[in-house]
Parts: C-alpha cells; structure tokens; sequence
C-alpha cells in the first residue's frame, strides 16, 4: 500500500486546499490515479487490480484521508461500486467493468433519494422491463463522484424486490447536476442524478435478477463503512499532527502551548481517538480479510466509532489552534467541515446506534 499511498501523495501535493475552495478535483488527476488502480485499490489482479487486502486498503485510505477527504470520498465511493460488481455481478459482468475501473474509469454508487435518506425501504426508482431490455426512472441525490463518474451503480425497485443496474452517465435520460456549495469534502463531486427513461440492455442488472434489498444494501454499505471509518482514521492522524505542531511551535502566558495542561489534555484526547479509532479499523479489516460472520457489525461500529472521534477530534484541533487555525482552507478548517460528514454518510450516527442496540440486544437479552 506505501506505494499507492505514494502516487496519492504525489497527486495531491499542496494541492488540496485549492481543491477545496474550487470544488473540483481535476479529471485527469483521478483518471490517472484510476489508471494505476489506486482507486479500489482492493481489486484483484485477476481483474486489473492491486489485489490489496481491506487492512492494506485501509492505511492507504487512511494516507488518503489525511491529506484530502475529497479524494477519500472517490476511494470510497469508487471502492464501492467496484466491491458491488465483483460481490453481485455475474462473471462476465466483472470482466467487462472491474477492469475498467481499474484502468481509468470512475464510478458512484447511488442509493440516496429525496425521500429515501435513512429509510432505503422508501426508494422509488423504479427498474422495469422494457421489450428485450430495461428502462429505469427515478432520482438519486448526493451522489459522491456523481459529477465525475462514467459508471453508476444504480439501486432501484425491480418487481417486488430490488436491483443494482449499472448506467452509463452518458446513456440518453441520464442528467447530471452538482450539488451546490457542500458543507465539506468540497471536491467530491457530489450530485443530484436524474434518470428519466433510461432504456439499457438486459444484462445491466448485476447478477441478471432482483435480489432482496437488505442483501445488496449491506454488500455495498459495508464496504463503505470500513472504507469511511479508514478515512476518519487519517483525519484524527492529520488533526493530531497539526495541534502537536502549533502547541510545540507557539508560546502564550510566557509557556508553550505544549506546557500548559488544558492544552496536553487536548492532545492526549486526540491521541486516545487516533490509536482507538485505528484499532477498531483494523479489527474490522481483519474480519473482512478474514471473511468472519462478525464483519458486517465490525464495520458498523468502527464507522460509528471513528466518524464521532473525527468530529469530536477535528473540534478539539481547531480549539488547539484557535486563530491559526480558523481560516477556510486550513487543514484543521478543512478537517472540521469534512468530518461533520461523515457523521451522516453510510449510516448516520442514530441509524448506527440503532444498529448497534440491536447487535446488544441479540447477544446479550
Ligand atoms: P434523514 O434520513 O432525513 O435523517 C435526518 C436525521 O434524522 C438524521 O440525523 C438521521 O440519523 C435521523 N433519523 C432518520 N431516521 C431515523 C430513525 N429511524 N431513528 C432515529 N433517527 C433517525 N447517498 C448515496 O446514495 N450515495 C452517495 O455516494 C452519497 N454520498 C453522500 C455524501 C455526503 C457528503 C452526504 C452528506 C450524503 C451522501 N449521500 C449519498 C446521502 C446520504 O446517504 C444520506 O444523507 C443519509 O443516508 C441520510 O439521509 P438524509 O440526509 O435524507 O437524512
């Protein structure tokens, strides 16, 4: 993974900022580091891909999140997609599109409606047969990558069940339309899709049949959870880092600020969230490289764990730099808006409390 993370570091250089004030990361900056398979780094080289375990996917996309939370939101979202096909597609439908979205093609993966946010069961895109083919019409919003992607991995209603079809960005029906000024992971190419009888052929459905939603939803939204918890991992490391930094360079009260206890203890907190967090991610990683039974309810809690610390964590590193660190750009500025974020993605705080409680309620009532 140090070699990936090395292309990654290259990509981005000073540049996330600008990223940020921008919104856009450029197109040839994720084609190219698409094209060296950085992207969903975990496919396997079967297909065109790095073939690298979740652990190893997870320090990169810790490396990634560190220095820029937009293009973690690609890894992630690109991870996605990819994962689904592989885990739901038919042989030749990994053929066909693993490999290229190892070679430069990104992709999304659009669950989200203006209606269905928490609740998947009130989606109303609808996938239908249409003669020898398929059309699908509905609208998906906040999707990451939306605005770069030339593949989504669509969620819809098929029969009494539910499917995942893969749509082309370019298919005639399809618009595009980037959400406006987002709170955080500004260069993520977040966008509302509209499909508005989109005709595609038969064998754009992964797997070839409706399957029942729980199963295509915990498939792709476990590999999301892992991945964002990853990502929250390396902004606690990024935040510890710039609060350290300021408190060991700046004097206030004739003291360091790494003198004063009040300050210590924010650094201590920092460092209790970054080591805890990484924990959690790794046992997680583990069960996933591991294929253990307790993977789907790792992910969820290192998501919830890693994404409040990371909230928590961005917080405390601005209090720590207070001024220095109070314009926008700033990585702890930067930090602050994204990780809020993810304190909604992939199943927000509440839904995975919820989880949560269940899980406790099975094992322990
Ligand atoms: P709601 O579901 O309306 O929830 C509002 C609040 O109520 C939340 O605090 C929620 O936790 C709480 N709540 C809701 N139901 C319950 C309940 N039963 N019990 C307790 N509390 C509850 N979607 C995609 O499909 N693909 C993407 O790539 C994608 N990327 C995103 C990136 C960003 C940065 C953001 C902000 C969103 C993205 N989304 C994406 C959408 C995201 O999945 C939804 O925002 C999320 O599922 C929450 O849905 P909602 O915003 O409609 O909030």
């Amino acid at each position: 993974w140090s070699e990936a993370a090395a292309l990654v570091a290259a990509a981005v250089g000073d540049r996330a900022e600008t990223w940020d004030r921008t919104g856009r990361i450029p197109l040839e900056t994720l084609r190219e580091l698409g094209t060296k398979g950085v992207l969903c780094a975990q496919i396997p080289q079967e297909y065109g891909g790095l073939g690298l375990s979740s652990l190893d996917n997870g320090e990169l996309t810790a490396a990634t999140g560190a220095r820029c939370s937009s293009l973690r939101s690609v890894l992630t979202s690109q991870g996605m997609a990819a994962w689904t096909i592989l885990r739901l597609g038919s042989a030749a439908q990994r053929r066909a599109h693993l490999a290229a979205l190892s070679s430069g093609s990104l992709a999304g993966v659009a669950f989200s409606e203006p209606e269905a946010g928490s609740d998947l069961s009130a989606m109303s895109t609808r996938i239908s047969e249409d003669g020898t083919g398929l059309r699908v019409d509905g609208r998906k919003v906040w999707i990451t990558v939306g605005a770069y992607a030339d593949l989504l991995v669509v969620f819809g209603r098929f029969g009494d069940e539910a499917a995942a079809v893969l749509v082309p960005t370019d298919a005639p029906g399809v618009r595009i339309e980037r959400v406006a000024d987002p709170l955080g992971c500004r260069a993520a190419g977040h966008a509302d899709v509209h499909l508005d009888g989109v005709r595609l052929p038969r064998d754009a459905v992964l797997g070839g049949a409706a399957m029942p939603l729980g199963l295509i939803a915990t498939t792709a939204l476990t590999y999301g959870r892992v991945s964002v918890a990853w990502g929250c991992v390396g902004i606690l490391r990024s935040c510890l880092a710039e609060a350290a930094r300021h408190a060991a360079s700046r004097a206030q009260g004739g003291a360091m600020l790494a003198s004063h206890q009040l300050v210590r203890r924010h650094l201590a907190e920092l460092t209790v969230a970054e080591q805890a967090a990484t924990r959690l991610c790794e046992h997680a990683s583990r069960a996933w490289d591991a294929r253990t039974s307790d993977l789907v309810m790792a992910a969820v809690l290192a998501k919830h764990f890693a994404a409040t610390r990371a909230a928590e964590g961005a917080s405390t590193a601005v209090q720590v730099l207070a001024s220095a660190g109070s314009r926008d750009g700033h990585p702890v500025a930067r930090a602050y808006r994204d990780a809020k974020l993810m304190e909604l993605i992939e199943g927000s705080n509440e839904m995975s409390q919820l989880m949560l409680a269940d899980h406790a309620l099975a094992a322990w009532s």
